[in-house]
């Protein structure tokens, strides 16, 4: 039950294959592993073992998933980060999680620096492709991660984990304050991944080859850390890439005759709007999974009509290693639904005294298994405020139905009140992205003295479409108790994101407080 092993029993199980496609470059699973044990040995070198907390900064590429497995090699926790992060958020991270050194590439150097230069004991920074090293980041050691690597032996290091060791510190993305670090064991990683290629053996039955897929998720967020664990066990190939784009996607597909990948909602839906799809031969897709944010039916729907292939939304959280519950393929698609728990994923919907709740009924949700964090990383009252009784609190309002399938109704965080009456701003996404001019939207309350909240619709229109405040709110008259329907419309070029799509409901809020007067 150890991360560790997952690469040395993949290479002894399905012997040397190409593990992974990047750019013009292939690498096999031997070559990760000793690439790997190199890195490992090289971190020994210079003093990193048992406990240190080492960053990954990078876009997806093959140094990501050796210097994860070197990380771990060598003892130490892994502090996956998205690349996109602003140096404050990056030197946040840093700062709380004392790291002793960064792995990243040429190309955020300049961004990691200055993160590092306000630490008092700045980080070893390993930096692939090194260049240069402008006198100014003087005070803040730097190496090229490559020479390193060459300078060290391929031995197996000699350390192994246990599997209640930290093997993760994810600083949740932040879309609702100050990040937190998610403590994730080998046992939390191990157990989540082991559960979803035991659902995936059981749809495809174990002799089906499992075939190459797609590695557009990033592997700094865990739904992209643990499907990589998943290809080691299953003894899966992958194209890396080292952000969404769509082109490169349908390359990739057609190219490796991908069958099935893994996305998040914003992806799907920029495949089904992109006129650039049209220039590939996609047939060989069958399915996606989508997870980490609601998959509006619509999307599903026109998914289906577009590429002839599925989407299966599954629902997860950082805190759950993260995958909690996903639709089967061969099961009946229930659209608004994130399917059943996984196995050995114990699920409850929970009244407010965290009894559980009758079918049918809207409630907070409890998750417990062996995929479950011990808690946030030095912050004892965000653990105990998440973890009681034996059951992680999710923050997520959810119901299930008769035959077992979850629904996430919406975050209790963005649950608007609106002069007593409880209203999820999901119900009214969903409406609303049925008017034919809306491409997105995203529904936050903002404060009135009046009604405590007030519902506001902030709107992406669809390219060339006209609808104005007018038109959206006569269509939600049309369908919605009047308690619900918004009380204004605000137009945006896009909304706010953030690494995996996940909209900032937050940074929203703020924003559109200042735009809307409601009084
Ligand atoms: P993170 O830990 O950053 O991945 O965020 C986890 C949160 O994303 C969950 O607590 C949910 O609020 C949200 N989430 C993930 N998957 C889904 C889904 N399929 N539908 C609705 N919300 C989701």
């Amino acid at each position: 039950m150890i991360l560790t092993d997952l690469l040395e029993n993949n290479v002894e199980q399905f012997g040397e294959y190409p593990f992974l496609f990047y750019r013009d470059k292939a690498l096999s699973n031997r070559d990760l592993l000793d690439a790997a044990n190199r890195l490992a040995a090289a971190l020994k070198q210079r003093g990193i073992g048992a406990g240190d907390r080492v960053m990954v900064c990078m876009p997806n590429c093959p140094e990501v998933f050796i210097a994860y497995q070197a990380i771990m090699r060598a003892g130490a926790i892994v502090l996956p980060v998205m690349f996109v992060l602003h140096p404050r958020e990056i030197g946040f991270i840093a700062r709380a999680s004392e790291a002793s050194a960064v792995i990243t590439s040429q190309l955020l150097l300049g961004n990691v620096v200055e993160a590092a230069q306000e630490m008092d004991q700045p980080p070893l920074l390993l930096v692939s492709g090194l260049e240069d090293h402008p006198a100014a980041f003087d005070k803040v050691p730097v190496e090229d991660l490559q020479s390193a690597m060459v300078a060290a032996t391929p031995d197996k290091p000699g350390i192994t984990p246990k599997p209640d060791d930290l093997a993760v510190i994810l600083y949740t993305s932040g879309t609702t304050g100050q990040p937190k670090g998610v403590m994730l064991t080998h046992r939390n990683l191990y157990s989540n991944a082991a559960a979803a290629v035991t659902l995936a053996e059981e749809e495809e039955g174990e002799d089906e080859e499992p075939g190459t897929t797609l590695g557009v998720l990033p592997l700094a967020h865990i739904y992209g850390f643990t499907m990589a664990n998943t290809l080691f066990m299953r003894g899966s190939s992958v194209v890396v890439l080292p952000k969404f784009e769509v082109r490169a996607v349908c390359l990739a597909i057609q190219e490796h005759r991908i069958k099935r990948f893994s996305a998040v909602p914003a992806m799907l839906y920029a495949l089904i709007t992109d006129p650039a799809t049209a220039d590939y031969d996609l047939s060989s897709l069958e399915s996606v999974g989508s997870g980490s944010a609601p998959c509006p039916v619509t999307l599903i729907e026109a998914f289906r009509k577009r590429f002839n292939a599925d989407i299966y939304e599954g629902y997860g959280l950082s805190e759950a290693a993260p995958a909690v519950s996903a639709h089967r393929r061969g099961e009946t698609i229930k659209p608004g639904s994130v399917g059943r728990p996984l196995p050995g994923v114990e699920i409850r919907i929970a009244g407010p005294d965290g009894d559980p709740l009758a079918t049918g009924d809207i409630g907070e949700l409890l998750v417990r298994g062996e995929n479950i964090t011990p808690g946030y990383y030095r912050n004892e009252e965000a653990t105990l405020a998440a973890l009681k009784d034996g059951w992680l609190h999710t923050g997520d309002m959810a119901k299930l139905d008769e035959e077992g399938y979850l629904y996430i109704v919406d975050r209790k965080k963005d649950l608007i009140l609106r002069g007593g009456f409880n209203i999820y701003p999901r119900d009214l996404e969903d409406l609303i992205l049925q008017h034919p001019d809306v491409a997105e939207v995203a529904v936050i309350g903002v404060p009135s003295d009046r009604m405590g909240e007030e519902v506001v619709a902030v709107i992406v229109r669809k390219p060339d479409a006209v609808v104005d405040e007018a038109g959206i709110l006569d269509f939600c008259q049309e369908r919605l108790a009047n308690y619900k329907t918004p009380r204004s419309v605000v137009f945006l070029e896009a909304l706010p994101r953030n690494g995996v799509g996940k909209i900032l409901k937050k940074s929203l809020r703020e924003e559109v407080a200042e735009q809307v007067s409601l009084e």
